[in-house]
């Protein structure tokens, strides 16, 4: 029996090519800006999305924890979904970090409207209102079951955003994923905010990496700001490498990874224990039990699969690079075999 690990996207180990980029890659030292490779990945990354500048960091926390520290100051507002990674999973970042109080706009799946940033945003004429500052938009939102946003309607919240002094980070850890739907070019997601983060670790599958993409006065702060938080790696290409090797060879796949994540929620939607299962856009499964999601998992694990309970009866499943048809095989024979 196979180990099928459906608890995240970050499971991936680098496959036999992306090594060899790494083992082959030149190197330099990153925080005296020398490492050619990082480099290449930040203005690749930047040129891609249409902007100045681009900072490669550890993770997607980092990035996200920067832009939020670049963009705002103490006692500032951030305004975003009440299961958004930037509030919910990043240790109180924002709050330790950047000491910014949040938020929480009601939202569909994750996706806000425009109204309901125009109807938070506080009346800045009021000095006993905190200062509304910065809106973070998370596109796939992990917590929405990898629900996309609608181009326009991101269009209008940045026109919102402009007429209300307000900036608009993107938390694009699964941005590929969205485009590989709807098709909607990086220059066109690009356009519409002031940063964007994105992660290389997930879905495309390198080991460690994020990058920040913004105008280059906000990416020279951020690479302040990155060093403050320890965030200042030497010779760097060695990661750097299996980004690029990931951005030129694990994009195009991603639609493979959005047909076996529908095959998994077709299978549980007909199944008498599943209550609900979230319409499944690109490659996150989320669904409820009838019951306790605990020893749900712990029966499929016994079939060798993996996954993540999300909550007292939600549960997670995503798809990666490194599930082929033959472990959907497995997935597929395992939740007809369960009897809750
Ligand atoms: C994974 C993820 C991140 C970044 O996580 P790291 O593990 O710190 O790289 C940020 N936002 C979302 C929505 C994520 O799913």
């Amino acid at each position: 029996m196979r180990l099928i690990d459906l608890r995240s996207d970050t499971v991936t180990r680098p496959s036999e090519g992306m090594r060899q980029a790494m083992l082959h890659a030149e190197l330099g030292d990153d925080v005296f800006g020398e490492d050619p490779t990082v480099n290449l990945l930040e203005e690749r990354m930047a040129a891609m999305f249409g902007h100045e500048a681009a900072l490669f960091c550890p993770s997607g926390t980092m990035t996200n924890q920067i832009a939020i520290n670049v963009h705002t100051r103490p006692g500032d507002e951030v305004l975003c979904e009440e299961g958004a990674h930037v509030y919910r999973y990043e240790g109180g970042g924002m709050m330790a970090n950047s000491g910014c109080s949040v938020k929480h706009l009601p939202a569909d799946r994750g996706r806000f409207t425009s109204e309901s940033v125009i109807a938070a945003v506080n009346d800045r004429s009021a000095a006993y209102l905190a200062n509304s500052r910065l809106v973070v938009v998370e596109n796939t939102v992990n917590r929405g079951g990898g629900a996309i946003w609608d181009h326009a309607g991101v269009a209008r919240i940045r026109k919102m955003c402009d007429a209300h002094g307000l900036l608009l980070h993107l938390d694009g850890a699964r941005i590929f994923n969205a485009m590989a739907v709807d098709g909607i070019a990086p220059t066109e997601w690009g356009k519409h905010f002031h940063s964007i983060s994105v992660c290389l670790s997930k879905g495309l599958g390198a080991p460690v990496g994020s990058v920040l993409i913004g105008s280059s006065a906000f990416i020279h702060q951020a690479r302040r700001v990155r060093k403050r938080f320890g965030g200042g790696m030497r010779q760097a290409g060695v990661l750097a490498a299996a980004g690029l090797f990931a951005l030129e060879h694990n994009i195009k796949r991603l639609t493979e990874d959005h047909a076996r994540a529908r095959r998994i929620g077709e299978a549980l939607s007909g199944k008498a224990w599943c209550a609900h299962v979230m319409p499944v856009d690109t490659n996150i499964v989320i669904y409820d039990l009838t019951h306790d999601a605990k020893s749900h998992v712990e029966k499929l694990a016994a079939y060798g699969i993996r996954c993540f309970a999300i909550g007292p009866r939600q549960v997670r499943m995503v798809t990666h690079l490194d599930v082929d048809d033959a472990s959907m095989e497995q997935v597929i024979n395992a939740l007809e075999s369960i009897s809750s």
